[in-house]
């Protein structure tokens, strides 16, 4: 290790900061983790992730990342009472119709959020060369006198009061979408980034039920709502200690409900009626939390041409998405492998660390899901072709299961959407719509003619 890879300081211990500290340990001799938060010393939500109590869904790609970050973690997941199954077979995906069931071959996770984060969070403190400052808020960032490189930052430690400054070779933001890198830059006489905003204005309601089935017998249930037209949905994962965790979800004015008789008419109303059906007779195992979120958010960083050395942002920090599509702890775990292949190519050519780089990395990861999510939310007066060719593929998706995998593989972050232009779906999508409603037809003229 050089000179200047003696000390990180990732600012936020949960899902982005804690990945990323994880990368830093092989480049850095020593690095310290500082959480706002007082940490729980078990899986528990906390003050700082208020969304942890909702459904979090881990995408294919990001079991993949974190599995590659922490070998042997399926363990630690099935350990702790994750239930692992298949992609498919196991989960009654309904948007628009049910899914096809098959065997994908493709493993989903279903666990908690607090319990995903308490085991990121053991591998994390059991590295050698790392220290957690829990209960420490950074209130500033410390730079060189002329501005250029940041130089650590300004923490007040909530147990004792006391403001101190940590210095460090380099300075990672994983704060979150509450980000003060922006209104710091501006102080520092930077440019802020550009940010790109979609309104989606979806509401959050989720409750957790006693699970009576056997982690193997057990289905999850997803109706994902297709906008503009629907604007109800909802989930129930199988999680760990023979729970069910059930979220319902509105846009705009229809709310997600707030008191039982709401949650289970809520419910009742999803046109994937085995939802209510569980629920209705469940035992519920806590309230009702709730969580509003406003819109999905970019923050272009990538375009900026000046940027101070020793700082780089990751995580919600710079793009929140729509949780609805459960995208932002694998674009977490990219960032994090990205954040890897960023400092070994900054030590193998001797190079100093160049931020700007970094962030055209990292615009790179996230191009594909912001692209995936903003395609779902933008309402259009009329779908171009392009558009209507998803729609049909999504309906055929229904009932071809090669459809439906290079579907599911593009929406879980594991092909890129290219692959759904491959002449072989091209030609299943046009000839399955084809058949469908030559059926329909048929069918028509059947009942004409009776
Ligand atoms: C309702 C909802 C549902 C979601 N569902 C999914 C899903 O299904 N799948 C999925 O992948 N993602 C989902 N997400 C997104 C996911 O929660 C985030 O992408 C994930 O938590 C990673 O975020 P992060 O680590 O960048 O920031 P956050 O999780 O927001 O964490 C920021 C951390 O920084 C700390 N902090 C903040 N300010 C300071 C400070 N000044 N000093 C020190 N520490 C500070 C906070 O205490 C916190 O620990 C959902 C989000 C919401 C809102």
């Amino acid at each position: 290790m050089n000179g200047n890879n003696r000390h990180a300081i990732v600012l936020g211990g949960s899902i982005a900061g804690l990945l990323a500290a994880r990368v830093l340990t092989e480049h850095f001799e020593q690095v310290t983790l500082i959480e706002r938060d007082a940490l729980p010393t078990g899986a528990e939500p906390r003050k700082g992730v208020p969304q942890g109590r909702h459904l979090h869904a881990l995408l294919a790609r990001g079991y993949q990342a974190l599995v590659a970050l922490f070998p042997g973690f399926k363990t630690d997941l099935l350990e702790a009472g994750a239930v692992i199954s298949d992609l498919s077979n196991d989960v009654r995906w309904y948007q628009g119709g049910y899914s096809v069931n098959f065997n994908s071959g493709i493993e989903a996770v279903f666990i908690s959020r607090p319990t995903l984060e308490w085991l990121i969070r053991q591998r994390v403190v059991a590295l050698p060369n790392l220290a957690l400052r829990p209960s420490c808020a950074v209130t500033a960032l410390t730079t060189t006198a002329d501005q250029q490189q940041v130089t650590g930052v300004m923490i007040h430690d909530r147990q004792t009061n006391e403001d101190e400054t940590v210095t460090a070779d380099l300075v990672v933001d994983a704060t979150g979408r509450g980000s003060h890198i922006p209104k710091w830059l501006t102080q520092l006489g930077y440019a802020t980034p550009e940010e790109s905003t979609v309104n989606v204005g979806v509401s959050y309601a989720t409750r957790l039920y006693r699970r009576t089935v056997s982690d193997d017998q057990a289905k999850a249930l997803l109706n994902v709502p297709v906008a503009p037209l629907e604007k109800r949905g909802g989930g129930v994962f199988p999680i760990e200690h023979n729970g069910w965790l059930a979220t319902l979800t509105g846009y705009q004015d229809d709310e997600a409900p707030k008191d039982e008789q709401g949650f289970l008419a809520h419910a009742h109303s999803l046109p994937a009626q085995e939802i209510y059906e569980l629920l209705k007779n469940a035992e519920p195992l806590s309230d009702i939390a709730t969580y509003n979120y406003p819109a999905s958010r970019r923050r272009h960083y990538e375009q900026l041409t000046r940027f101070p050395i020793g700082l780089i942002t990751v995580g919600d920090a710079v793009c929140s998405f729509n949780p609805i599509y459960g995208q932002g702890m694998t674009v977490c775990a990219l960032e994090a492998l990205v954040l890897d292949k960023w400092l070994r190519s900054a030590t193998q050519q001797n190079q100093p660390r160049d931020s700007r780089q970094f962030f055209t990395l990292i615009a790179k990861v996230i191009d594909v899901p912001w692209a995936l999510a903003k395609g779902a939310d933008t309402v259009k007066a009329s779908p171009n072709l392009l558009d209507r060719y998803l729609n049909r593929l999504k309906k055929v998706s229904q009932h071809d299961k090669v459809v439906s995998l290079a579907f599911i593989k593009v929406v879980q972050l594991l092909a890129p959407p290219a692959s759904l232009f491959h002449p072989r779906i091209v030609l299943r999508v046009l000839l399955g719509s084809w058949r469908r409603d030559q059926a329909k037809r048929s069918l028509k003229t059947a009942w004409r003619t009776v």
